[in-house]
């Protein structure tokens, strides 16, 4: 069995923010030379998340406005976790979205749905952060 690892490296100009690491994903997956197997791709920090869905502008702002609902920034006082942070808001949306995904690999590609891409999704950025790609098959 072969393995591969590589990070991926992001950093986001605003606060909240996603972005396709599909392609990133795939260059990694070519160098890799596994055409049978499972790709791990997971956010290497608690306030970020990696997740599948559409590259669609109108969805990820629908994400924006339902995360809020559900963990709003703000006030930053209504949270224990803010005591020498801001970023507790940042710690929920991660759990909502999730911490990673797994990709099967069939024929040497991402064994994707018609609509499925990968995104990295940001809550706490204006900072570099990590992304693991693990892949292991033959
Ligand atoms: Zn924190």
């Amino acid at each position: 069995m072969k393995s591969y690892r590589k990070e991926l490296w992001l950093e986001t100009p605003d606060r909240r923010d996603y972005v396709n690491i599909t392609r990133q994903v795939e260059q990694c997956l070519g160098e890799s030379g596994i055409r049978e197997g499972l790709v791990l791709v997971n956010s290497m920090h608690i306030t970020s998340s990696v997740f599948i869905n559409d590259d669609e502008s109108g969805l990820h702002h629908d994400f924006e406005v339902w995360l809020e609902k559900l963990a709003p920034e703000k006030p930053h006082s209504q949270y224990r976790h803010n005591g020498f942070e801001d970023n507790a808001d940042a710690h929920m949306k991660r759990q909502l979205m999730g911490r990673e995904v797994v990709v099967a690999v069939t024929n040497g590609k991402l064994d994707f749905g018609t609509w499925e891409q990968i995104f990295y999704g940001e809550y706490d950025g204006k900072r570099r952060k990590r992304v693991l790609v693990k892949i292991i098959g033959e």
